[in-house]
């Protein structure tokens, strides 16, 4: 099969989160698997080029129609840690990817707009007829309305369009410029709210429900949340369409690159180990030393919780810093490296930081830093996720592959994945974590505290670890759940 996929990130190029450790990674599987897998990317300035091998340039003079006018793109081909690229570079007054970050700019809209109708002229233009097109998220959401409106006219009628929603809470809004933009025109018919008129705002129209009714199919990222996105407020008001469309729509659980991610052989880690080592597995104590070494804390016998990621509200900050006082104060240590787009919320954790500042069981560090986040899966011993949603979560499966054990909360991803040492009705070998209902303290210490007391007892504390490393979210059974939904929209 020859699939082409189209995004805004790609791990470890361009990530600001899952969603390109997602799309690297199903893409890799594929490649595995013997498909045909390009990614189209636009060209940030702030790509980390040192993973980008053999950059050049490979379409000059690419004329995307923008405004009834048309804006002069230059394509770069070049391979990601063995994945064929495409990045597409405007050269426009509006500077749509050079502008030093991912994200976080008045105009979203009109950029990833920009960018998907880009990536269309570009496959169209250079001969490409995918069998399948993977779009994700809201940025690249008008890509089946801009297929079949514009490109299957012109010919291009051999692709389907499979789109993946990684966060209902980004749908991406737009007014009509959106339209006359991309060359879609005619208001009155895309308002409509059985096209991608929004819900909610009869002014706008909303990406993700573009994606929703033109997609052959559509997935979220668990299972859990497909039905929460449905039923609950955990849609974002995405609920009915959902329902409208709901014999298209499906969770499928994300992998695990268990290659990028493995303690066997990760550079970035001191000691290497596996679940195959001696029962106490010394190679993870080390780096648990290391890590105590570089961030200052104190040796001691205490088990280390962590926390890695954005520090957004869907994350539950207030329950992230009540997990950090409850380890203090009860005989524990707590790192957290994240960091916020929100001003607000990057300040609170540096005051936050600076007040904890000499305490030597406590180290918080905001930015963003992939080697040091291996150090910090490595060598603690628990990890926490208190989301108050969390569509799929891959921090959760990072940690368990290095021998951390979860303490989450009940929702999305983090439900399907976690199951609780005392009371899953799993058998005792699948138990691989703590995870508690209700977002507030007292569900949360529940499971802390449970947790603690499991370390306490060496002998089960190996046996969870065990679980937690012996468990298979690889993408080897979501692979096989995408290549069937290709299957199946292919041939109609
Ligand atoms: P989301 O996509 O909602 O941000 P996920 O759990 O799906 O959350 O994925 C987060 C990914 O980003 C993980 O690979 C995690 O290690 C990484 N990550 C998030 N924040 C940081 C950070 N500050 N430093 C290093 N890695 C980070």
């Amino acid at each position: 099969m020859y699939i082409v996929t189209i995004s805004s990130e790609l791990a470890p190029a361009a990530k600001v989160g899952g969603l390109a450790d997602m799309v690297y990674g199903l893409s890799r599987e594929m490649r595995i698997r013997g498909h045909s897998m390009e990614v189209i990317l636009p060209k940030y300035d702030c790509i980390r080029y040192d993973h980008v091998w053999g950059l050049a340039v490979c379409y000059d003079n690419l004329w995307v129609p923008w405004w009834g006018g048309a804006i002069r793109c230059t394509v770069y081909s070049g391979h990601v840690h063995g994945q064929l690229c495409f990045f597409i570079d405007p050269h426009s007054n509006d500077h749509f990817f050079n502008r030093g970050s991912f994200y976080g700019f008045h105009d979203e809209a009109m950029r990833y707009a920009f960018f998907t109708r880009a990536a269309l002229e570009f496959m169209y233009k250079s001969g490409k007829r995918p069998d399948i097109i993977h779009s994700h998220d809201w940025q690249t959401g008008l890509t089946a309305a801009l297929l079949y409106e514009i490109y299957g006219p012109l010919g291009m009628n051999t692709s389907r369009v499979i789109h993946t929603i990684h966060n209902f809470k980004h749908q991406g809004h737009a007014g009509v410029e959106a339209l006359f933009a991309t060359g879609l025109n005619r208001p009155e018919y895309y308002f409509s709210t059985e096209r991608m008129g929004d819900d909610h705002n009869p002014f706008a129209i909303n990406f993700t429900k573009a994606a929703i009714v033109y997609s052959n199919f559509v997935t979220t990222v668990s299972r859990k949340h497909a039905w929460e996105a449905m039923h609950t407020d955990q849609g974002y008001g995405m609920g009915h369409t959902l329902h409208r469309f709901s014999s298209k729509f499906g969770g499928v659980l994300n992998g695990l690159d268990y290659d990028m991610w493995n303690p066997e052989w990760d550079p970035h880690i001191p000691h290497h180990y596996s679940v195959r080592d001696l029962d106490d597995i010394p190679g993870k104590a080390e780096n648990k030393t290391v890590l105590r070494q570089r961030l200052l804390l104190e040796q001691n016998d205490r088990p280390i919780v962590s926390y890695v990621g954005r520090l957004d509200t869907q994350k539950g900050v207030h329950l992230i810093r009540h997990a950090l006082f409850a380890a203090i104060h009860n005989n524990a240590q707590f790192v957290l490296l994240g960091t916020s787009p929100e001003y607000g919320l990057n300040d609170y954790f540096w005051h936050l930081k600076h007040y904890l500042n000499d305490n030597p069981n406590c180290h918080l560090e905001i930015g963003f830093n992939e080697e040091l986040s291996r150090l910090i899966y490595s060598g603690s011993d628990m990890f926490i996720v208190p989301s108050l949603f969390e569509p799929c979560g891959l921090t959760q499966m990072i940690a368990m592959r290095y021998g951390t054990v979860p303490i989450v909360r009940a929702v999305g991803g983090l439900g399907d994945t976690v199951f609780d040492w005392d009371f899953s009705p799993r058998p005792v070998e699948e138990r691989n974590g703590f995870v508690f209902e209700s977002a507030d303290y007292h569900g949360l210490e529940s499971a802390m505290f449970r947790a603690f007391g499991l370390y306490g007892n060496s002998e089960y504390w190996k046996k969870i670890r065990a679980n937690c490393m012996r468990v298979d979210y690889s993408w080897n059974h979501p692979g096989t759940d995408y290549l069937n939904i290709y299957e199946f929209i292919r041939h109609r």
